[in-house]
């Protein structure tokens, strides 16, 4: 089959139905009356189920959250996932985030990249299909999610009453094919005990804060100290500190409180090791100071328990996989108030073959002699489809017979909206040298590749869905 000859075809028509899309506000937004994550979110899924009515598929809504466009008939049901809900757009755009432009082969508009340009390309693919007249030996949709950009309250309510797909790709990251996720979770750790038997201190630690996000590394530090005595001694240990280690950081006098800030490196939550904690930089250097017997706990329970603590060993649940890597412990907040004592803020991602609940009992009891315990624990699994999968043979094909470029499968530390599927992997639609832009100003999508993944998905849905090639193997 000619899979570029088609697409090239159709290439008018998938632009214009995109930039319908692109032009919809579907930014999460209150709660309204059938609609519950906002009236923009619901008019994008309402505008993709009016185009597949149009063409010829069946449409269902779910809760004004998810629906779902299907075509062809058979057991078996294949399905791709793709989002029309968009981050904010910030500022400091060229032209109107919601206003389309095609300029020198390039659409920018927010959400072109994640997800309404990967997605509209998916619906191309099964419309092309369709309007060749193919006969579909398997039951094949494309399933819309309107709050993948916040609590996926739409693949949690689709996925309540519609049936779940024998297999499936999400179109809402990379090429070639992720087929492996980290389990994520977050949980938090908090000071219970309070020391009231206090000798007089030289210093009352007020106030320490530091992040706010449990999966971004914590850029920032600051705390808050009464001193009360040899106050210069305090300011010119931190000065030799930041010296020694070529630190950023600084201090103030504030209404008789010293003030000390740290500067450190922001990454991302699931390569902690990629950015410079400034909360431990800054709880280092309180742990040299004669601090008051609570914050003492804080600060020795962080240097016992919190820091260097990147692969989890600290917390016992330290676990390394062939495929999807190690452990790694992001602590995203750390907060301390003189009443309230401390808490730690953690994000941690696991691979396969760690017992995260016995780990997690285990840490909470391990720690509860200290005065801290664990609350709030979020927890996702692990998501792993094997890369010998007929799924990820077929995908992987398919991308190869169109882009010279032999990269393997590969896994992350973050989570992707295929992790929603029971079999799913997420497939395109950034090419190898496509320049990241999503969630950014000026977000863009080059109209060759937008082709480009129509052709490949066209491939893959063709394969599957009409030669019913994973069924053979
Ligand atoms: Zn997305």
């Amino acid at each position: 089959m000619d899979y570029k000859g088609l697409v090239s075809r159709y290439k008018d028509d998938l632009i214009k139905d995109l930039f319908g899309l692109l032009e919809i506000e579907s930014v999460r937004g209150e709660a309204g009356r059938n609609a519950p994550v906002g009236d923009g979110p619901k008019a994008a899924l309402d505008y993709m189920i009016s185009l597949g009515e149009r063409d010829g598929m069946t449409g269902r809504k779910v809760d004004n959250l998810a629906g779902h466009l299907e075509l062809g008939q058979g057991e078996k049901l294949f399905g791709i996932l793709g989002h029309v809900d968009v981050v904010p757009p910030g500022s400091g755009w060229d032209t109107g985030p919601f206003k389309p432009v095609l300029e020198d082969g390039i659409i920018r508009a927010r959400g072109v990249q994640d997800d309404k340009g990967p997605t509209m390309a998916a619906y191309y693919a099964m419309k092309i299909l369709a309007a060749e007249g193919m006969d579909f030996k398997c039951r094949t949709r494309l399933i819309i999610g309107t709050d993948e950009e916040s609590d996926w309250q739409c693949t949690d309510a689709y996925f309540k009453s519609e049936e779940m797909p024998d297999a499936g790709f999400a179109p809402d990251a990379a090429f070639p094919l992720i087929h492996g996720e980290k389990g994520i979770t977050t949980f938090n750790i908090i000071q219970k005990q309070t020391s009231l038997d206090d000798e007089e201190p030289n210093i009352e630690l007020k106030v320490l804060i530091s992040g706010e996000r449990y999966n971004m590394v914590p850029e920032a530090a600051e705390a808050k100290l009464k001193v009360l005595q040899n106050m210069s001694e305090v300011i010119q240990s931190f000065e030799d500190f930041l010296r020694r280690d070529d630190i950023d950081g600084e201090y103030e006098i504030d209404n008789g409180f010293l003030k000390l800030s740290i500067t450190g490196q922001s990454a991302h939550g699931s390569t902690p090791e990629a950015g410079v904690n400034a909360g431990f930089i800054l709880l280092e250097f309180l742990g040299g100071l004669d601090l008051d017997n609570n914050a003492t706990a804080f600060v020795d329970f962080a240097g016992s328990r919190i820091m260097d603590n990147a692969d989890g060993a600290k917390f016992g649940m330290a676990h390394s996989h062939d495929e999807l890597g190690d452990t790694t412990v992001n602590t995203g907040m750390i907060n301390y108030t003189e009443v309230d004592g401390g808490i730690f803020g953690i994000n941690l991602r696991y691979p396969e073959g760690l017992d995260f609940k016995k780990g997690v009992e285990e840490l909470e009891k391990a720690i509860y002699p200290d005065g801290f315990i664990i609350e709030d624990v979020t927890h996702q699994e692990p998501h792993y489809v094997d890369k010998h999968d007929p799924l990820v043979k077929v995908l992987l094909d398919s991308y190869r017979n169109h882009v010279n470029d032999d990269s393997e499968p590969f896994t992350i530390g973050g989570g992707t909206y295929a992790r929603t599927l029971e079999k799913g992997v997420a497939f395109g639609a950034m090419f190898k040298d496509t320049a990241d832009t999503m969630h950014q100003k000026n977000e863009r999508m080059k109209v060759d590749e937008l082709l480009l993944a129509t052709e490949i998905y066209l491939e893959a849905l063709h394969r599957i869905c009409i030669k019913g090639e994973m069924d053979e193997n």
